[in-house]
């Protein structure tokens, strides 16, 4: 029976950690804070504003919500990002996204300044990962598996690695993440062969799931002894939501196993914080002085 890998646990730790250093910070002056950026009122959206707000509220780091209406132009919202480009006090933005077909992605991802994009979504942010320079942050969902993965003390240097699913918001940015740790990292996608899948799935040491779709890593893709992340979030009719992993398939066969929800999902917003207050830190000056950051 698989050990469970609870997000709750990782977050407790990290929360508490992130609160020592938000109040270390607000000691010298510095108070962390973090601009949502909002584009209509999106139930998705609005549900996860306000769980970010309370969590920024119980580390200590301040909010600004910018909501614009659904009918907002490119020109809008770009304006708004200027405006938090400028303040010095806005630390960090998270840009609820997908934007209204009516506004220029690409623009507004190029125009946020990767010091404050604490979402990984810009292509400085993403050369980070590439690089390993200190320069943007990895989305947050990508680094939220390592946080799960480091606070459970699963190894990964010469581990045999495969990510399902290669979208730059999760598997790419995390494939990149995982070898710079040394790991052996197979990515696999739509195209990859159905037996070729199956196959690479079985033979890795650990295996991360972010293909949304419901259920599909079912037996077939386990082998005995694994550790698998299940990054999905499938809505189901009633309501609920499930993982891209067949859960009681892997809990009887793997070594251990993130639920859903209870899993990744509530490991990303304790990250989207902990890159407020690093953002905060490198932007005075006092990242290297211990005081922040890992
Ligand atoms: P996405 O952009 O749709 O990417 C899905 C990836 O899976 C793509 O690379 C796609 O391949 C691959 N794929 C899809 N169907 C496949 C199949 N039948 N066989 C092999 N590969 C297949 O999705 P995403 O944004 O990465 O999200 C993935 C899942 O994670 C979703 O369930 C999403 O809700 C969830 N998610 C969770 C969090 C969290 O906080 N826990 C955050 C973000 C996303 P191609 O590249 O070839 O199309």
């Amino acid at each position: 029976m698989a050990r469970l890998l609870r997000g709750a646990e990782v977050t407790a730790a990290l929360n508490e950690r992130l609160r020592q250093q938000a109040e270390a910070l607000t000691r010298q002056g510095i108070r962390p804070c973090l601009a949502l950026l909002r584009v209509g009122e999106k139930p998705d959206d609005l549900y996860y504003e306000k769980n970010a707000v309370k969590r920024c509220e119980k580390i200590g780091v301040e909010t600004r919500l910018i909501a614009l209406p659904a009918g907002a132009d490119t020109g809008m919202v770009l304006a708004a990002v200027e405006q938090v480009n400028a303040d010095p006090l806005i630390h960090g933005c998270l840009i609820f996204r997908p934007l209204p077909p009516q506004i220029d992605d690409g623009a507004v991802r190029a125009a946020l300044c990767p010091d404050k994009d604490v979402d990984g979504i810009t292509d400085g942010s993403l050369a980070g990962v590439l690089t390993g320079a200190e320069q943007g942050f990895p989305p947050c969902t990508a680094q939220a598996c390592l946080e799960i993965l480091d606070h459970y003390g699963v190894g990964l240097s010469g581990k045999k690695v495969t990510v399902l699913g290669r979208s730059l918001v999760v598997g790419r940015p995390l494939a990149l993440l995982l070898l710079a740790r040394n790991a052996t990292v197979t990515v696999c996608h739509s195209r990859t062969g159905e037996e070729e899948i199956r196959r690479a799935s079985r033979q890795a040491e650990l295996v991360v799931a972010c293909l949304g779709r419901a259920g599909m890593v079912d037996g077939s893709f386990l082998s005995p002894g694994q550790t698998v992340i299940d990054v999905g979030i499938n809505p189901l009719p009633d309501g609920s939501i499930t993982g891209d992993v067949d859960f009681a398939a892997a809990e009887a066969v793997a070594d251990a196993l993130t639920p859903v929800p209870g899993g990744v999902g509530t490991v990303t917003t304790s990250v989207l914080v902990k890159h407020v207050i690093a953002a905060a830190a490198r932007q005075n000056g006092v990242a290297q002085n211990g005081v922040v950051l890992q």
